[in-house]
């Protein structure tokens, strides 16, 4: 995932609100009321931090839709020698065994005109 430049900007603005926040904490020992700055900067570098990674992990929803114009043709395909329904063939596949009566089968491509 690629960080963006809005939510790198949050993350330094929180890095340097918390950097003097502790600063702050720190320096309260000489006087108490820089205990109220440093809580409240510490905090605010907290809420800047988890709001970022809250907007950040939310992923992106793509709704891809496929609408085909025409009606669709849906073509069972049959194992020639038992009739079983053959379900494991994927595209690329011409040689497949059938899964019921253990024949080989060769899937051919019939030209659509
Ligand atoms: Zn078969």
């Amino acid at each position: 995932m690629v960080m963006k430049a809005s939510a790198f900007l949050a993350y330094v603005t929180s890095v340097i609100l918390g950097f003097l926040g502790v600063l702050y904490l720190l320096a309260s020992v000489y006087a108490p009321q820089r205990l109220i700055t440093g809580s409240l900067l510490l905090g605010s570098a907290i809420l800047i931090i988890a709001l970022t990674v809250w907007k950040t992990s939310i992923p992106k929803k793509i709704i891809v839709q496929w609408s085909p114009s025409g009606e669709l043709e849906v073509e069972e395909l049959k194992c020639p020698y038992c009739g079983a329904p053959i379900t494991e063939l994927k595209p690329g596949m011409d040689i497949i065994k059938c899964k019921y009566c253990g024949k080989t089968i060769k899937v051919e491509e019939k030209p659509i005109w």
